[in-house]
């Protein structure tokens, strides 16, 4: 069925249920959402389930304001009452990823607190919470988007290692938190991804750039969901997820608002020829062989 645009643009974002069933059998997910107990929650993911998105990848989101003793259990503790929130009253799948974000090195700094060893303590915490099937990945993890000092690449390096295996051993994907990767850092993450014997298929790169795709890799790359960056994606056929990074802080609607996912769907099926290669990779391949079939199977 074809949806004009004046209705995809009009302030009313609510599409009549027979338009909405062009996404059946599709996962349309947003990669990586973060949600607040205190945010806008359901009513943000309200707006993007009355668009047709249909699961998302919620990612543990950090809080500085959280003591840094106990900082993993409490922080995670948020997330995963917040997926339960979710699933109960919106009945989609929420995908769980739980990790140590880089920049928690700094807040244990200030602390006095050896910071690679507290995220290490957060990395397991997060391996236990995934044996005990609570969460579903690890992330985001890697490495601080800026320059830093004194430099402690190789420590990131050896626990991005070490995060690689445990993902391995337990047959997860890892959600990646880097700077803006070239060609070389791209070859080097998927090395570092098969030497400790995980697919680098499974090792997503968040925060990715459209013009990233024309490297020859293997990292599945995952994009914000933008009119332009969809337009430059069409004719990809490399692994792909859109993603908003929506940090649901009621003051702001960033990084972009968390209906734009469901909004790119709808333009690429709109306005796309080959509209069903796209979508099967976007909504379909992607996200069964990075978080495997069983996540999804109320959906397809
Ligand atoms: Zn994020």
């Amino acid at each position: 069925m074809i949806i004009r645009k004046a209705k995809l643009y009009s302030k009313e974002l609510i599409l009549p249920d027979a338009e909405m069933k062009f996404f059946d059998g599709f996962i349309i997910i947003d990669n990586h959402m973060h949600l607040r107990e205190e945010g806008r929650l359901l009513e943000a993911v309200r707006r993007f389930t009355k668009l047709g998105g249909n699961a998302i990848n919620l990612v543990n989101l950090p809080d500085y304001s959280v003591p840094a003793a106990g900082y993993y259990e409490k922080i995670y503790g948020r997330t995963l009452r917040i997926a339960d929130k979710v699933r109960n009253e919106l009945k989609i799948p929420v995908i769980v990823t739980l990790g140590p974000y880089p920049l928690d090195f700094f807040h244990f700094q200030k602390n006095s607190i050896d910071g690679l060893e507290a995220m290490r303590t957060g990395l397991y915490l997060a391996e236990k919470l995934i044996k005990e099937s609570k969460a579903n990945a690890i992330g985001e993890i890697g490495r601080p988007h800026f320059e830093y000092s004194p430099d402690r690449s190789d420590e990131f390096n050896s626990m991005l290692a070490e995060a690689f295996k445990i993902c391995a051993s337990n047959g997860v994907p890892a959600i990646l938190h880097t700077e803006d990767l070239s060609k070389e850092a791209y070859d080097k993450l998927e090395e570092t991804a098969k030497s400790s014997r995980m697919d680098p298929a499974r090792v997503v790169k968040h925060h990715a750039l459209a013009s990233d795709i024309n490297y020859k890799n293997s990292i599945t790359l995952s994009l914000l969901a933008t009119r332009q960056n969809t337009r430059d994606i069409r004719e990809c056929k490399r692994r792909l997820f859109l993603e908003t990074d929506y940090v649901d802080d009621p003051s702001s609607w960033k990084v972009i608002p968390p209906e734009s996912v469901p909004k790119r769907a709808i333009f690429i099926r709109e306005s796309m020829e080959n509209w069903q290669e796209l979508f099967s990779n976007l909504f379909r391949d992607t996200p069964i062989k990075v978080y495997g079939e069983e996540s999804f199977r109320q959906l397809i």
